[in-house]
């Protein structure tokens, strides 16, 4: 490693930059991930619905829906050889009305070509036999969808960075890079003991904060930088006994996935996330959208008492599209698009980041061009 103090930086310890520092680190390269808070998983990656998704609903081709399915599947694995909570449940996705039905068909059809396995259409009545309460037209069973430990799921990423040398440095804000003469970067990190590196290679998964932290970087072109939309959304949780096992979602709605039933691994049922653009992180929960939820959440559990409903807690997400506008891919940018050799930065990682993680790592590690992995 002449002249360099680790082969990779990574920026920003959430579920995302975690992976990738793994997966470089599986590799054989000692890697340093900076994190400006002073413990990992405090950003986007401890505000969501710790949902595994099977992988229906995204574009054929995209990044999402290949990086879905198989950071999915390596996720179970993770799961299983880390001792790691989760709850393999499946998931109901639900028609309310008849005009709903063809939504269905066409997420059940994606999911096809997306290769999510198991798949089964049902009728109303097969969907409210199997889970009795529900109110349902018909509905598209996805067996391999699960809930997690997302935080687990962050401890074991570190635990395995560090049993291959790497080290995870909190409370160091990454303030700057710059290319080096020759390849690599040098790298500024601030907090209470500043630091500089000389890293071979840069990746930046820092969140909400992608569109600054690629900013701070000499010579990335301002016009590669993409747009930062903050989508909230709050969450409910149920007073008294969880009515479902399966997560139950209604078909997808423009640029989110729609309020969604989970009972969570501690098994109180919670309801979430809504949508709603803000222009400042703000994670105060309103009570007066329950409304709302209650109305929603009638549509396939007409049970849900009254006053049942308190305030849980909000996420935002970091998109790239605005209101009204088409939700696009995953940005995993390379040299071929900002110029910088050895440099991939991560944008618009929302929803389902946290569960193609590890297929985001093992693909920004090919990006880097370090494919073989390490002897064991
Ligand atoms: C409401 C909601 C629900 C969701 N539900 C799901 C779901 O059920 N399933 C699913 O798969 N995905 C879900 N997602 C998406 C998923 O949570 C994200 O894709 C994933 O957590 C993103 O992880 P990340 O590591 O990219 O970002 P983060 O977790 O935000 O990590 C970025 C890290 O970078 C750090 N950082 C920022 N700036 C700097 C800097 N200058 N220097 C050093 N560190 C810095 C931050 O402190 C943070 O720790 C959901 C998202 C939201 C908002």
């Amino acid at each position: 490693m002449t002249g360099f103090d680790f082969d990779a930086c990574v920026v920003g310890a959430g579920a995302v930059g975690l992976a990738c520092a793994h997966a470089l680190a599986r590799r054989g390269l000692e890697v340093v991930v900076l994190e400006k808070e002073p413990a990992v998983g405090q950003g986007v990656s401890s505000r969501n619905s710790e949902v595994i998704h099977a992988g229906l609903y995204y574009p054929t081709g995209s990044l999402k829906a290949r990086l879905c399915v198989a950071g999915r599947r390596a996720l179970y694995g993770f799961l299983d050889d880390h001792k790691v909570g989760y709850r393999k449940c499946g998931k109901l996705v639900v028609a309310t009305e008849p005009a709903e039905v063809g939504r269905l068909a066409a997420v059940a059809a994606q999911a096809r070509i997306n290769g999510v396995e198991g798949l089964a259409e049902l009728s109303g009545a097969e969907a409210e036999a199997i889970e009795p309460g529900l109110s349902a037209v018909a509905a598209l069973l996805s067996p391999e969808s699960g809930v997690f430990d997302s935080h687990g799921y962050m401890l074991a990423l570190v635990g395995e960075i560090e049993a291959r040398g790497g080290a995870v440095a909190l409370g160091a804000p990454f303030e700057a890079a710059a290319a080096l003469d020759g390849g690599g970067f040098g790298v500024e990190a601030g907090g209470a003991a500043p630091i500089r590196l000389r890293v071979r290679r840069l990746v930046t998964a820092p969140g909400l904060e992608a569109r600054a932290v690629a900013a701070r970087i000499e010579g990335f072109p301002a016009g590669r930088l993409p747009p930062l939309h903050y989508g909230k959304g709050v969450y409910f949780r149920l007073r008294g006994r969880a009515p479902f096992e399966h997560l139950i979602y209604p078909p997808p709605i423009q640029g989110a996935l729609g309020v969604h039933y989970r009972k969570d691994l501690g098994g109180q049922a919670v309801f979430g996330p809504d949508l709603a653009y803000v222009e400042a992180e703000d994670y105060s929960v309103d009570p007066a959208r329950a409304e709302g939820f209650y109305r929603y959440i009638r549509r396939f559990w007409p049970s849900l008492p009254d006053g049942a409903l308190s305030p849980d807690y909000a996420g935002i997400r970091p998109k790239l599209h605005g209101p009204g506008e088409a939700q696009p891919d995953f940005r995993i940018d390379g040299a071929e698009t900002h110029g910088l050799a050895g440099l991939v930065a991560l944008f618009g990682i929302e929803s389902p980041g946290l569960t193609a993680s590890l297929a985001i790592g093992e693909e920004v590690a090919h990006r880097l061009g370090v494919s073989e992995l390490a002897p064991v």
